[in-house]
C-alpha cells in the first residue's frame, strides 16, 4: 500500500484484485495498482489476492480508517457478484455504501483477453481510470422504505399469462388476469393435440 497525496476533499482508495490467477494470470495487477496510485484524488492503491475474502475486506476497512477515504473503487469482478459484498464492507467502515464503485477486470478484461498481457493490462488501467473518474463524482445516497402494493396485473390470457398468474398467485399475491378475447388460452386453445402426450391442449 502506498499513500501518495492528500489533495482536495475527495479521497479515493483503489483495491485491485488478483482473483488468484483469474485476473492476475492475464493482467499485470501490480502495474494496474501503480497506475491507479497516480490518478487524481487517489490516496492509496492496494493489491489484494482475493478482495472479497475476509483479509481483503479488512484491508479495505483499514485503509478507509487509516487514510480517511471517502470513495472506494474495487477493481475485481462483475458487480452482479460482489457489489452487495463491498457495499456492506464500506458501510461497516463507516462509509456510505453508495460511495463505492467497481471496475470489472475479470469478466470485462482478463477472461475475454487471455494471452494478451499488454493489451489486457492497458484495458484494465482504462477500466480503473473510468471507475475512479466516476467515483470522484459519487454522492452519498440514502435508502428509503416505501409501501408498495403486491397485487399484480397480468395482461394476456395465453399460456404465458396463465402460467405467470398461477405462479404469482401461488406466491400468495392477488392477481388480476386481463384477456381481450371471450376466453383464455390463446393459441393453445385452438390446438386439438399437443406433443408429446398428444392430449387435448386445454
Ligand atoms: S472479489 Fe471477485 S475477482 Fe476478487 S477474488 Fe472475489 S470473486 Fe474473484
Amino acid at each position: 500500500m502506498v499513500a501518495n497525496k492528500t489533495n482536495g476533499e475527495v479521497r479515493v482508495g483503489v483495491f485491485v484484485c488478483d482473483c488468484g490467477l483469474n485476473i492476475a494470470g492475464a493482467v499485470d495487477c501490480g502495474a494496474v495498482t501503480e497506475y491507479a496510485e497516480a490518478l487524481p484524488d487517489v490516496i492509496c492503491a492496494v493489491r489484494n489476492k482475493y478482495t472479497c475474502a475476509d483479509p481483503g475486506q479488512n484491508e479495505i476497512k483499514d485503509a478507509i480508517r487509516q487514510h480517511k477515504l471517502n470513495r472506494v473503487v474495487v477493481a475485481s469482478c462483475t458487480p452482479r457478484q460482489h457489489e452487495p459484498t463491498f457495499r456492506q464492507c464500506v458501510r461497516e467502515a463507516g462509509l456510505n455504501p453508495y460511495l463505492m464503485e467497481m471496475a470489472n477486470l475479470r469478466e470485462h478484461c482478463s477472461w475475454v483477453h487471455p494471452g494478451e498481457w499488454e493489451a489486457a493490462t492497458q484495458k484494465a488501467k482504462d477500466l480503473v481510470s473510468s471507475a475512479v473518474a466516476r467515483a470522484r463524482l459519487l454522492q452519498p445516497q440514502e435508502e428509503l422504505t416505501v409501501p408498495v402494493t403486491t397485487s399484480t396485473l397480468v395482461i394476456g390470457g395465453g399460456v404465458a399469462g396463465i402460467e405467470a398468474a398461477l405462479e404469482i398467485a401461488d406466491a400468495g399475491h392477488q392477481v388480476v388476469l386481463v384477456e381481450k378475447e371471450p376466453s383464455i388460452g390463446g393459441i393453445m386453445a385452438q390446438l386439438d393435440k399437443t406433443y408429446p402426450t398428444m392430449d387435448c391442449s386445454i
